[in-house]
């Protein structure tokens, strides 16, 4: 594990929210067309309590996306002037819990804050992690062609460069292809060896 595991959920389901912009990656829609897409979001990354969301909280939760998608484009500078600004937007407030026996962890906001401030507020604190672990470089941009999906490294080599099973699976079977189609002779993978060329 390279960070503690609410944390690494905190990242990844930052990283989700990101990804549900439209045009987000290769021709996709809106994934928060309508409060019940934002209900099922937040079902999908296990947040608890709370009220159910309503139209304003779809707004801003929309409009939260871009702050957070400059995080994976900014500096350790950049990144911690915005962490800061989230925290003081979210009038953040760590208190140390135990619930449903996740064990001891913080939460930043209470449970009957508004869904775009805690939503805003943990990934901030989830943040403030990446940063005092110098971690910066595992926030990363799909290296798949027209995808700028982003998404978390949390691969101990810090060699994942794909944001999701599907590109990574899209973009081998692209270079299979390409090496294919350059040696000319079906079943051949790769360059033909360039015949030598002997003296007299
Ligand atoms: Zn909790
Ligand atoms: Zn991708």
């Amino acid at each position: 594990m390279i960070f503690a595991h609410d944390t690494e959920l905190a990242l990844q389901a930052a990283a989700a929210l990101v990804n549900t912009s439209p045009g987000a990656s290769l021709g996709r829609g809106e994934a928060l067309s309508t409060v019940t897409d934002l209900a099922g979001f937040l079902q999908t990354w296990r947040w608890s309590g709370g009220r159910p969301p309503t139209e304003a909280d779809l707004t801003e939760v929309r409009a939260l996306r871009p702050r957070l998608r400059k995080v994976w484009h900014g500096d350790d500078t950049a990144i911690a002037d915005l962490v800061n600004a989230l925290l003081r937007d979210g009038r953040a407030l760590p208190q140390v819990v135990d619930h449903d026996g996740f064990g001891w962890h913080i939460h930043a906001t209470r449970d009957t804050a508004p869904w775009p401030q805690r939503m805003a507020v943990e990934a901030a604190m989830a943040l403030v992690d990446v940063l005092r672990n110098d971690a910066v470089d595992r926030l990363r941009t799909c290296a798949r062609d027209g995808c700028d999906d982003v998404f978390v490294d949390l691969s101990r080599n810090r060699s994942r460069r794909f944001c999701d099973t599907t590109c990574g699976n899209r973009e081998n079977v692209a270079a299979y292809r390409a090496s294919w189609a350059g040696s000319g002779e079906p079943g051949i993978v790769g360059t033909p060896p360039t015949p030598v060329r002997r003296g007299r």
